[in-house]
């Protein structure tokens, strides 16, 4: 665990310091308070502080209301160090924000257990933010494939598409639809579908560069989210995944299963240059459709043809 102690005193400075690394503390020193919260608002600040209440420049208080303050920050458990014992010292130290206090000269043990509760402190926080996180991340996912749920990608695609507007950049939209999957279902069983569909969700994701997303759209739908990738690079990426989908028989509990997938493709950037988000999965969309209608096992892009390129031309302002 690393400490700060802010202290302008070499005797105690020292004393402090040599303490608390035998106590197996790793720590780092500041010697006024202006240096101590330079020190606290680094990236990787120490969670754990002692400050000096009486310090030339910025004082031990001071120190603690700038500190709380800070709101988007991880907690730092504030330890006052002060020879002052008057009960009013002791309220107005903890009003600015300390979260305990000791007097100097400090009693070895009391510190000892008072910087093992301020530990507890910040161990908890530090456990309830990553238990926070895990949460979201969590209500981005799909439960049965992993990737991400509909809204998440939404977001994803959302994102992209500004971002590739304001860069003037190119991105690539991908929809993809697994073919005659009731069947699978119906044949083969639900539980054998949704095995086809953790496979098809597992063959896409590894298939894809660390920037592109996958996302399950709907029931056996998928969204894939291209940046960077224009129109050419989108069709070869949807062909590479529907090979890697179609080439080799999903191994399911009885049986190998052949299984094949349909592919929309919209991009912009290029000619295409300002489309909103809606008209890029439409347009995705309505190239899928088609790909089901030419036969399945297919990428259609919503360039390739000459109805698709003028939809899609109809939406540029240039
Ligand atoms: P097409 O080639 O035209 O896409 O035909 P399809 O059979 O794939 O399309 P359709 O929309 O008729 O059927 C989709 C099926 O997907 C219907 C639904 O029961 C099934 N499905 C949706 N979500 C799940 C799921 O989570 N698990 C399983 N096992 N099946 C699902
Ligand atoms: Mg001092
Ligand atoms: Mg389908
Ligand atoms: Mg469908």
């Amino acid at each position: 665990m690393r400490i700060l102690i802010a202290e302008d005193d070499l005797v105690s400075r020292r004393l402090l310091q040599s303490t608390l690394q035998k106590w197996g503390y790793e720590v780092v020193v500041a010697h006024d308070g202006s240096e101590a919260w330079a020190i606290l608002q680094a990236e990787d600040a120490p969670r754990l502080a002692i400050i000096d209440w009486m310090m030339p420049g910025l004082d031990g208080p001071e120190v603690c209301r700038r500190l709380r303050t800070v709101t988007d920050r991880p907690y730092v458990y504030v330890i006052l160090l002060t020879a002052r014992t008057e009960k009013d010292d002791v309220i107005a130290g903890m009003d600015a924000g300390a979260d305990d206090y000791v007097t100097k000269p400090f009693h070895h043990h009391e510190l000892k257990v008072r910087l093992r509760a301020g530990q507890r402190m910040v161990d908890l926080q530090a456990q309830l933010l990553a238990t926070q996180a895990a949460i979201s991340e969590q209500a981005r996912r799909d439960a049965l494939t992993g990737l991400l749920n509909r809204g998440a990608i939404f977001e994803v695609l959302r994102a992209e598409v500004s971002r590739a507007a304001r860069a003037r950049n190119c991105l690539s939209a991908v929809m993809a639809d697994l073919d005659r999957f009731k069947q699978i279902n119906d044949t083969s069983g639900h539980m054998a579908g949704d095995a086809v569909l953790r496979e098809a969700a597992l063959r896409m994701a590894s298939s894809m560069r660390p920037y592109d997303s996958v996302g399950r759209y709907g029931g056996e739908e998928f969204l894939i989210v291209l940046p960077g990738c224009d129109y050419g690079s989108g069709m070869a990426f949807a062909e590479r995944i529907r090979a890697a989908i179609a080439d080799k028989p999903f191994p399911l509990h009885r049986e190998d299963l052949p299984v094949t997938c349909s592919f929309g493709v919209a991009s912009l950037g290029g000619p295409a240059r300002y489309l909103e988000t809606d008209t890029l999965v439409r347009l995705a969309d309505e190239a899928l459709y088609r790909a089901k209608r030419d036969g399945r096992n297919r990428v259609i892009g919503a360039q390739s043809e000459h109805s698709y390129h003028s939809s899609v031309a109809q939406f540029v302002s240039e």
